[in-house]
């Protein structure tokens, strides 16, 4: 094979397997991303926000009964009335926050009086509410609201029980003039809260927690992952602001490598804000999945080409050199087969310093044996007498049809001499074997030069010599052999 050809099979077969990796990596990427985009784009604009709406309009209902029965409570004439008349009988008060404790279930509920200062609750009158006592700030947190806020709610520690923390709706009273009077309110134990983001959690498989206005994180669950409010939490520093400060939003972030959506709204009537995370979705996993079954399919697919490539060209390559090299008819080799060769062999045997040469042979009188049986015997007679020729050669020693019925002959390490004995053996067979072709028994001669290749000796003349040889072996009568010295 030259070294040409096989280069460029190298280089056809590297653009191949190039062209294909390339096309197979871009498809996949792009399938893969489109995939994707749209994976994420479903979860941030319809399965995440539709989810949120759903818990948050669940959490709603649960939530906003406090806030409504403390509404109750603070319009309540009888509240009013018997703030305004001096706070007369306590176990009035006692036994009415007792009733609406049970009623409805609330863990806590309680009436400050403005006058007295004192903190009504269920089971009897807790404390005096002090100026200085930071643990009281809460009420008069309450009173300060601009007028328009009527209450606030406020995670604290339970005046009743100190080991429970407790969810307050504290709600401003007044009297019938409009003048602030006091505070009343109920409270939800946190843990019933957690449980129900948790079964917020479970069912819909996202996380979800609530922020005050400055981030803290007031309420989640016990799973909860993030920090305690979300200026500290893993990814969402820089996004804390965007949250506090839009009604509703949706994006998405990266938390430890891996792609989180959230989804964030305001509930006014908490002034919390309602948060549902969601991370990258198993969906995601079973795309890259597929993206990589896909690289390795195509890479698969891509060697398998490849192969076939390789023995395909390799086939037809070794068949068309074989059609540049040898005769159609004999099947020995041509004139540029005999050409590469003669090179090879000469190289080396000027290396060996061993003696190389050639035999020029031509069939006698073949005219004849065209015109007296037509050119097709002809074309089988020097078919069967390359056969008969090959058959006597060493596997070093190359036949080659030279011409019409010429055949040169190279003999590797061969000297004149031995040249010499070697085509008077060929000769001599071949005016001894009678062929027989399509029935008829035809006897041919041949005429033979024989010269030994010389030192510094140009192909040409050599070729000359022994040309000059055989045409005298013809002069000489035919059916002999000549040498050239
Ligand atoms: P001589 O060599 O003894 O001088 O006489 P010759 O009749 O063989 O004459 P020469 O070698 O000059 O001519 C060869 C003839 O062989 C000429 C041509 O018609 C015939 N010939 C050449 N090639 C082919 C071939 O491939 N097939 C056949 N059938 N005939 C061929
Ligand atoms: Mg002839
Ligand atoms: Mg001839």
């Amino acid at each position: 094979m030259s070294n040409g050809v096989w280069n460029d099979k190298k280089r056809f077969i590297w653009i191949l397997s190039l062209l294909l990796l390339v096309a197979f990596a871009v498809t996949s990427g792009i399938s893969y991303q489109v995939a994707h985009d749209s994976l994420s784009d479903q979860i941030k604009e319809n399965n995440l926000p539709l989810t949120s709406d759903n818990i948050y309009s669940e959490i709603q209902q649960d939530l906003l009964r406090p806030i409504f029965i403390s509404s109750l409570m603070a319009q309540d004439t009888f509240v009013r009335d018997w703030t305004i008349n001096h706070e007369q009988t306590p176990e009035k008060l006692i036994r009415y926050l007792k009733e609406i404790q049970d009623k409805y279930g609330t863990v806590t509920s309680f009436f400050v009086s403005e006058a007295s200062r004192k903190y009504y609750h269920s089971s009897g009158v807790l404390k005096q509410i002090e100026d200085i006592a930071p643990e009281d700030a809460w009420y008069f947190r309450v009173r300060s609201l601009p007028k328009h806020e009527h209450y606030e709610v406020n995670i604290d520690t339970d005046t009743a029980d100190k080991n429970r923390t407790v969810i307050y709706v504290n709600y401003k009273v007044f009297d019938f003039d409009g003048n602030f009077i006091g505070v009343t309110g109920v409270g939800l134990a946190v843990e019933s809260v957690k449980r129900l983001i948790e079964l917020y959690q479970a069912r819909y498989n996202r996380s979800v927690y609530f922020t005050d206005r400055q981030g803290n994180i007031t309420l989640h669950s016990e799973l909860f992952s993030g920090g305690v409010s979300l200026q500290v939490s893993p990814g969402l520093k820089t996004l804390a602001t965007r949250i506090l400060t839009s009604p509703s939003t949706s994006f998405s972030y990266q938390k430890a490598g891996e792609t989180v959506y959230l989804n964030s709204r305001l509930v006014p009537e908490f002034k919390w804000h309602l948060i549902v995370e969601q991370q990258e979705a198993q969906g995601e996993q079973k795309l890259l999945t597929t993206f990589w079954a896909n690289i390795g399919l195509s890479l698969f697919i891509t060697l398998g080409i490849l192969v076939i490539a390789n023995m395909t060209l390799g086939k037809y390559q070794r068949k068309l050199e074989l059609m540049a090299s040898t005769d159609k008819l004999t099947g020995m080799a041509n004139r540029q087969a005999f050409e590469e060769y003669f090179a090879k062999s000469l190289a080396q045997s000027v290396l060996e310093s061993t003696p190389m040469s050639v035999l020029l042979l031509d069939i006698d009188h073949f005219k004849r044996v065209n015109d007296s049986h037509g050119h097709n015997i002809g074309d089988l007679v020097i078919q069967s007498l390359s056969q008969q020729l090959k058959a006597q050669l060493r596997s070093d020693d190359l036949l080659c049809r030279w011409g019409g019925e010429e055949f040169l002959i190279l003999l590797p390490g061969c000297s004149l001499s031995q040249a010499s004995e070697v085509a008077q053996k060929l000769r001599k067979q071949v005016e001894e074997r009678l062929l027989t072709v399509n029935g008829c028994e035809i006897n041919v001669t041949i005429s033979c030069g024989v010269a030994e290749c010389q030192t510094s000796e140009k192909t040409e003349e050599l070729i000359n010599r022994v040309d000059i040889a055989l045409y005298q072996a013809k002069e000489q009568g035919r059916n002999r052999v000549v040498l050239s010295y």
